[in-house]
């Protein structure tokens, strides 16, 4: 049975990767961080020397990197994915990058007869851990249907959007949302607290009111009533700030490219721009709620 590549194993791709070896799938993985390497290997992954080592010879290559500049280098560039693929291999790029890139990434692959989907997630390293996360796909529904049986290893919900770059629409588009109801949060708690309100009794309310978001019900930007999220860990990334911005700015791009107006996009864009020149790039982007709650105990 021809193996698994799986190339970028940081806070989503290893836990990714890891339960697609505890299915029984081989998974050769390649990530340029050792300690990566070293917590997808303890997971049951075989460790390669490099992205075109891991491809040698498999059958399907997951990509899960930062941004579309590192996908494009990965696949593109000389002794890179493309050069050590079998012809038809199917690749999978999971990670969050803008359309065009996808496009033009896929379209390369296609001329050189492989076969390309873009496969970006939401649920974040929870849902990465826990194999819960939602796929949206962009490409032809047959290479879906192929890669469907991996992707039903590390995620529950599948969603096929249409075309290549498809998925990665869809994408920004959700992360705008996530990323401008975070910065309502944190502002609106910030303002409950000077009013005198208790975080919990205003969770409590908001989560079954007309505010209710998944910054209020699972990600709270403040420790306490949502266990899980961040806020409970110091900020420890969940999806870091700088990520964020990214996907923020990715949005702003599309819009322009568009003619979308999109003015709360903007300014949110701003606002973690803020966030990251404060020194909270590296945390997690709930961490925002810091330029809204200065002075609050
Ligand atoms: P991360 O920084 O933890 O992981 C990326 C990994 O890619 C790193 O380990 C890095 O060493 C590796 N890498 C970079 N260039 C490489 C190359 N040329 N070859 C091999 N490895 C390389 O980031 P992450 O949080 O795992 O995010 C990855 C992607 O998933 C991003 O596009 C992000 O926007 C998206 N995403 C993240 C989350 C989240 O909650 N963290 C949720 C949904 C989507």
């Amino acid at each position: 049975m021809s193996h698994t590549a799986f190339i970028g194993i940081g806070n989503m791709g290893g836990p990714m990767a890891r339960n697609l070896a505890r299915s029984g799938k081989t998974v050769k993985v390649f990530d340029l961080s050792p300690t990566a390497m070293q917590v997808a290997v303890d997971g049951g992954a075989i460790p390669s020397q490099s992205a075109g080592q891991a491809t040698q010879g498999a059958a399907t290559v997951i990509t899960m990197l930062p941004e579309g500049k590192h996908v494009k280098a990965a696949y593109m560039e000389d002794g890179g994915i493309f050069d050590h693929a079998e012809p038809g291999t199917l690749f999978v790029d999971c990670s969050t990058i803008d359309v065009a890139t996808a496009r033009e990434v896929a379209a390369a692959a296609k001329a050189r007869g492989f076969r390309m989907i873009d496969a970006p997630v939401s649920g974040g390293t929870v849902g990465a851990d826990a194999a819960t996360l939602t796929f949206m796909v962009g490409g032809d529904a047959a290479d879906l249907d192929e890669a469907r049986p991996q992707l039903e290893k590390m995620g529950k919900l599948i969603v096929h959007c249409g075309g290549n770059g498809n998925g990665e629409a869809v994408k920004i588009c959700n992360n705008m949302i996530g990323g401008i109801a975070m910065i309502a949060v944190s502002e609106a708690f910030s303002l409950g607290q000077r009013l005198g309100v208790s975080v919990e009794d205003m969770q409590r309310v908001i989560a079954s009111s007309s505010g209710s978001c998944v910054a209020v019900t699972d990600y709270l930007p403040l420790a306490g009533p949502t266990p899980k999220s961040p806020a409970n860990f110091g900020y420890r990334p969940g999806f870091m700030t700088k990520l964020m911005l990214k996907d923020m700015r990715l949005s702003q791009l599309a819009a322009v490219e568009t003619g979308q107006p999109s003015p709360l996009g903007a300014q949110a864009a701003m606002l973690y721009a803020m966030a990251e020149q404060e020194g909270l790039g590296e945390l997690d982007f709930s961490s925002i709620i810091k330029l809204f709650n200065k002075g609050i105990a």
